[in-house]
């Protein structure tokens, strides 16, 4: 591609094309700025340098010749990276009268090249910095076979149609906007009603599984987060403190010493252990604009957080609680598959290794034991201590990171928080971070593009939709309406003097999961016409049939 683009417009400076796992992309400094009109005209040229099969040619020279060379070739970016590397010797690949700096290995020859395709355009700071030049980054995908080609593209056709920033304004789900800040999210009634839903069934699991709810404050001392050692190791996800009555206070990025202070509160006996706390506790993170992405990367998020704290030993069996609890509730939301990983010991640690070995083996244990399967992340812990991520597979087959497990042996050390042991000593509890959902903003940004907006009964914002045939049904509707709402179901009506079909139209689009159409009929034998949001027609149904089967189906979160 950078070949074609080259030879299409001579004029452009190359500058980074790297292979990822998305397919490839090149970043070019150029005057012409590229559309994806100009795409189809560099495929062309991509085809016609594919047919000369010219053979890729890997030279090997020392630094400062390649340095030279890129010189000669007008090729600025090239030598600036050339002039940070460290090594002696570098490679460069040449095919035809094409060449460029490259690590390889490459193809034979360019007519090895199968079935490719460009998808778009982009503007990219040079190295990802913004106080950088912009340049344009153009991408595309290849594969071994027109058919696997086609099947990817149908797969972005799918992405696309499910694209949560899309379904949520047109399900009027949720907004961010410029006058509130990126990455603040404001939930409008339908998306707050989903969240809401969820926050519910999530409160309720927790009380039945032993936690206590917590509530903590926003903001705390900064002096706190020097404490933790937030300052020193987190200061880049961090906002700026700010100063009341002289003390400067930091907007909290966690809520872990939060649950210690309470923990701390008294004094606690092995009798007390394991103790569980749980908060649905919002955070704030900065992150760069350029990589907030609608509701998955954001600056304020509300974690599903908890906290537990346990001796050595008791590691294992909260673990293994902890497991059975986060497939409950990701099976809950339809999501059956898992990838899980357990993060072993970095390089960089606190804490003892005997104490990383127990517990590490503690986190196996718990695994092996529930017949889960697992990969090693080798050196992929937190320096804190070992942990397990758990990523959702959605309905398209990508993993998400929703959950995590974390053994923490650095905070209890530093908080310096005890129980008083069996022998009346103080000894050092263990503390485990947890989240199963992760954050309700990113897991509602997944759950949108699971079901395409299709929320099943239980999590719909609004469940049951009745329609008004003629303005004279609405007197027998409005009573349909009390007795589903009496009943404990969300639903609305629409007795606006619009025909049916297009009233039928505006449910579907919202994706109502029931639409119970009311005209002369249904009036007089007091009863429903049901229609799904699929298109499929239940015809009319006694009104007590019909919220009958909604409480089951809700109740069964099916
Ligand atoms: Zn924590």
């Amino acid at each position: 591609m950078a070949h074609a683009v080259k030879e299409l417009y001579p004029d452009i400076k190359l500058a980074i094309g790297p292979a990822t796992s998305e397919g490839f992309y090149y970043d070019f400094d150029s005057e012409h700025t590229f559309s994806e009109d100009d795409l189809p005209k560099i495929e062309e040229k991509m085809r016609e340098i594919i047919k000369r099969d010219s053979p890729f040619v890997r030279r090997e020279m020392p630094r400062e010749e390649a340095i030279r060379l890129f010189e000669r070739l007008g090729e600025p970016y090239k030598v600036e990276l050339l002039k940070e590397m460290e090594d002696e010797y570098v490679t460069v690949y040449e095919e035809d009268n094409f060449i460029d700096l490259c690590k390889g290995p490459h193809l034979e020859s360019t007519g090895k090249v199968k079935a490719f395709k460009l998808l778009s355009v982009a503007g990219a700071y040079w190295r990802g910095d913004e106080r950088n030049k912009m340049l344009q980054r153009i991408y595309g995908v290849s594969f071994f076979t027109e058919e696997e080609l086609n099947n990817h593209l149908r797969f972005l056709e799918e992405v696309k149609k499910r694209d949560h920033r899309r379904l949520g304004k047109e399900l009027d789900l949720f907004s961010i906007n410029e006058e509130i800040g990126p990455g603040l999210v404001l939930w409008h009634p339908r998306g707050a009603t989903v969240r809401r839903v969820i926050e519910e069934f999530w409160l309720k699991e927790h009380i039945k599984a032993n936690y206590h709810i917590l509530y903590t404050p926003h903001i705390a001392r900064l002096d706190l987060w020097r404490k933790t050692g937030h300052v020193d190791f987190y200061r880049e996800n961090m906002y700026s403190p700010m100063e009341i009555e002289g003390l400067e206070y930091e907007i909290k990025p966690m809520n872990c010493p939060f649950h210690v202070s309470v923990y701390k509160s008294h004094l606690r006996s092995y009798r007390d252990l394991p103790l569980r706390y749980a908060e649905l506790g919002t955070v704030y993170r900065y992150e760069r604009s350029g990589v907030l992405h609608g509701l998955l990367r954001v600056r304020g998020f509300t974690q599903d957080d908890a906290h537990i704290f346990c001796t050595e030993e008791q590691i294992e069996d909260e673990v293994k609680a902890v497991l059975d609890f986060t497939i409950f509730i990701l099976s809950s939301f339809g999501f059956k598959d898992y990838d899980i990983y357990l993060s072993t010991r970095p390089d960089e640690y606190v804490g003892t290794e005997a104490g990383w070995e127990k517990a590490t083996n503690a986190l196996r244990m718990a695994l092996e034991d529930k017949g889960l399967n697992y990969s090693i992340d080798p050196g992929e812990g937190v320096f804190y201590g070992p942990k397990i991520d758990i990523k959702v597979k959605d309905c398209l087959g990508r993993a998400w990171q929703c959950s995590t497990i974390q053994v923490d042996f650095n905070i209890p050390e530093r908080l310096d928080i005890k129980y008083r042991g069996p022998d009346s000593r103080d000894h050092r509890p263990v503390m485990i971070h947890r989240a199963l959902m992760g954050s309700l903003e990113r897991f509602m940004g997944i759950l949108i593009e699971h079901y395409a907006g299709a929320f099943p009964v239980w999590l719909s914002p609004v469940q049951v939709s009745i329609l008004t045939i003629s303005e004279r049904h609405v007197g027998y509707a409005r009573d349909v309406l009390a007795h589903l709402i009496n009943r404990g179901i969300r639903a609305d009506i629409d007795e606006d003097n619009e025909k049916i079909g297009y009233k039928i139209r505006r449910a579907t689009m919202l994706k109502t999961p029931y639409m119970c159409i009311i005209g002369e009929k249904e009036v007089t034998n007091r009863s429903v016409n049901v229609r799904m949001r699929d298109g499929r027609n239940l015809g009319e149904m006694g009104l007590e049939d019909f919220t009958g089967m909604i409480e089951e189906e809700i109740k069964g979160r099916r």
